[in-house]
């Protein structure tokens, strides 16, 4: 009887909290939304001074070949890319030394109104980020689509150094923002890149916000994994967190 119950309890509590219970529940695309850039050299914005964006056919089918066949040639942070480390800092990390614990994980999304350029510690001081792992800023480069606008527009909004600062002090281990840079067109001096990646915090830059509103989401952004090198185009997904 007793080895009986004994045996009873043990099978409930192997099939009630089993770790592998959660594990064969099967991933599905469902619910991701695709927050990343489209690549096109006729409607992605490229920074003053980048590289032009040239995306060639080698082969093409269309015109008779056998196959297709692509060459791609492109500045490293073209579009939703991230920043490593080795951008702004002597000796960091480059991309293909990221962890993934800065880019998979809780996410949350901020709007910033269209008025606002400086995202600075006045302006973070009105939205409810602390506590929070993750910041997207949503400002006025994705209400005016301009991540898909072949134009470059200077007066894009920015992660201002004082709340850099702050994100990073805070324990923040991903910040992203909607247009190619988090700094200041013409800053004087790299100070919002240098205060989050001498960090070690991992920057998302060129994110296309539009399908998202503000919220927190579950985020997975995976750079290319170039060896050595101080960026990488990105893909990223969020999708909404519900019962919190
Ligand atoms: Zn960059």
């Amino acid at each position: 009887m007793t080895v009986r119950l004994c045996f009873t309890l043990l099978l409930s509590l192997l099939m009630g909290c089993s770790p592998r219970e959660a594990g064969t529940r099967e991933l599905s695309a469902q619910g991701w939304i695709d927050v990343t850039a489209t690549l096109d050299p006729a409607r992605t914005p490229v920074y003053a001074g980048d590289a032009p964006m040239k995306f060639d056919f080698l082969k093409d089918m269309r015109k008779g070949d056998i196959l297709t066949l692509s060459v791609y040639s492109l500045g490293a942070h073209s579009g939703t890319h991230i920043d490593a480390p080795m951008h702004f800092v002597a000796n960091g990390a480059p991309i293909d030394q990221v962890a993934l614990d800065p880019l998979i994980g809780a996410v949350r999304v901020i709007d910033i109104p269209d008025s606002v350029r400086a995202i600075d510690s006045g302006e973070l001081s009105r939205h409810d980020w602390r506590g929070v792992k993750r910041v997207l800023f949503r400002t006025r480069s994705t209400l005016r689509g301009w991540m898909d606008s072949s134009e470059f527009h200077k007066d894009f909004a920015y992660i201002a150094p004082d709340a850099a600062q702050l994100l990073a002090d805070a324990g923040v281990v991903l910040v992203g923002v909607d247009y190619i840079s988090a700094e200041q067109f013409g800053a004087p001096a790299p100070r919002t890149h240098q205060i989050l990646l001498g960090r070690g915090i991992p920057i998302v830059e060129g994110l296309d916000l539009r399908p998202v509103q503000s919220g927190d989401y579950d985020l997975i952004v995976l750079p290319l994994k170039v060896r050595g090198h101080e960026g990488a185009p990105a893909r990223a997904i969020v999708r909404k967190r519900t019962g919190i």
